[in-house]
């Protein structure tokens, strides 16, 4: 096997156990805390035109010790069990690692989305959803997915009604999937959490003069390059927001049609709606087409941004990266073998438990809003402002002066649900980025970022076991 097909479980295992001799904890409770929960594999049959297929899924749950379970699902032509149970361990990890308190689990459909009319998706969809309910592998307290590669806010609207048909009455069922459509019991900020949590997790990174120093490089994202792969949900939401919020140019992206360069920048927006008229970046003014797609990994940039799919760095492009950081926005999109050459290279790799956390963060929120079933900021937000207001014209009577009215509507807003969920998404990637570094800077043999998260993750993990009483 190449290394670019390299097993992606093996990887994932491979750093955890870098990570566990580093810890203290007894090898019965690592192992436990490794291995697989459970693993359901269905093959169930749809209709397509005048035929039926037989539709290869998998529903991995990688750890129970926090219910429910949680992680996207993929909709792939390479999906396979150990590629799901490869994700569902990240997610377990991931969990941890932003207190979010799930365990793990990842769902995968072995087909590919653009081949089936919408109607087709939406069938397979509903089934794959009787195949999860029937085996109890879906519900608010039990496993609940959310999207992934392939999948969005439509497809979590067919899986919550489906589940809605099933189980009729079932007070709490909106909280069975979370990534729905906001007027589906879905919540504001979901569809791009996951890029903008990249975007303040690179932010808060490259805060820090000293630590920028250390790497090489001037403090702050502004005027920082990046080259983005994959301009799906992850990737067109990190690149609009790093340069709308935070002055970045994107130099180069890439997608299955091909590499695109412009060495004054690309504007994402503009280039989304290009591609959705055309189907396709190639040609988009101002750019030009490399020769061969795989060659975005080696543009001379500051940050490259893998945000399509994993084992994208592999042995065999590894040595040509130029940047001096990978953002990791997609799962596992660097082989082991490739980890070890860009250490080497000194590039600072931000790995993918961390850095692409927000969509679960959010989707925890939209989980918790479903269970409350109330719209966040809808009972604070008129208090909030009329105490605002009061203060401001508290100030005003002491001053004599007035407060411009652009001014005045700034200082006494209350926080909206989008506010609520973009504050609690960023107090989640500054909080945890510090965790990591703190590990990576005061434990001597940690020479890493990844391995610096998974001790984090391991050592949450851990307590929990072992307040469980289960491991003492
Ligand atoms: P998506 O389906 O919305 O987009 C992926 C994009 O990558 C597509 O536009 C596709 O055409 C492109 N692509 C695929 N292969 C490519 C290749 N070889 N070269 C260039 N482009 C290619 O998927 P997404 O939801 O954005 O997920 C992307 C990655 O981020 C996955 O690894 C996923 O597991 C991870 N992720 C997603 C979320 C989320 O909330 N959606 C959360 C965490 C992690």
């Amino acid at each position: 096997m190449s290394d670019k097909q390299a097993n992606f479980y093996q990887s994932v295992e491979q750093n955890f156990d870098k990570a566990a001799v580093l810890t203290s904890h007894p090898k019965g409770l690592l192992d436990q805390i490794k291995s697989c929960n459970a693993i359901y594999q269905m093959n169930f049959p749809v209709r397509i035109g005048k035929d039926f297929q037989v539709i290869e899924a998998y529903r991995v749950q990688h750890s129970h010790h926090r219910l429910p379970t949680k992680g996207g699902i993929r909709f792939s032509h390479l999906v396979n069990q150990e590629e799901v149970m490869a994700l569902a361990s990240l997610m377990t990890y991931k969990c941890a690692l932003v207190d979010v308190p799930f365990g793990g689990a990842k769902g995968g459909v072995k087909i590919s989305a653009r081949k089936y009319t919408e109607e087709e998706l939406e069938k397979i969809t509903r089934r794959y959803t009787v195949e999860l309910v029937r085996k109890n592998f879906i519900g608010p307290g039990v496993d609940v997915p959310a999207p992934d590669y392939g999948t969005g806010p439509r497809e979590m609207a067919w899986i919550l009604d489906t589940y809605q048909q099933l189980k009729n009455g079932e007070i709490d069922s909106a909280a069975c999937v979370t990534g729905k459509p906001v007027n589906q019991n879905g919540i504001r900020g979901r569809t791009e959490a996951t890029g903008r949590g990249v975007f303040y997790g690179l932010r808060e990174m490259l805060s820090n003069e000293k630590d920028c120093k250390a790497w090489g490089m001037e403090p702050g994202i502004a005027g920082k390059t990046m080259v983005i792969q994959g301009l799906g949900n992850v990737g067109s939401y990190t690149g609009t927001i790093s340069i709308e919020e935070g002055d970045a140019k994107v130099i180069g992206v890439s997608e299955i049609e091909g590499t695109i360069v412009n060495p004054k920048g690309i504007d994402i927006a503009k280039l989304l709606k290009y591609k959705k008229s055309k189907g396709s970046i190639i040609g988009f003014p101002g750019t030009k087409k490399l020769k061969n797609r795989e060659d975005w990994v080696s543009i001379d940039c500051d940050i490259l941004v893998p945000a399509a799919l994993e084992s994208q760095i592999h042995k065999g492009n590894a040595k040509s990266v130029k940047a001096r950081i990978i953002a990791e926005a997609a799962n596992g999109p660097i082989t082991s073998s490739a980890e070890a050459i860009l250490l080497k290279k000194g590039v600072v790799i931000v790995p993918d438990m961390y850095l692409n956390a927000g969509g679960v963060t959010v989707s925890y929120f939209e989980w918790l809003k479903n269970l409350s079933h109330v719209r966040y900021g809808r009972i604070q937000k008129r208090f909030d402002q009329n105490a605002y207001t009061n203060l401001v014209k508290l100030v005003e009577d002491m001053t004599g002066k007035t407060v411009a009215a652009k001014r005045r509507s700034f200082l006494t807003r209350g926080a909206d649900e989008v506010d609520l969920v973009r504050s609690g998404l960023e107090e989640t990637m500054i909080t945890s980025y510090h965790q990591i570094f703190d590990v990576y800077k005061r434990k001597k043999k940690v020479t890493d970022l990844r391995t610096a998260a998974f001790i984090t993750a391991i050592d949450k993990i851990a307590n929990d076991y072992m307040s469980l009483g289960i491991f003492p």
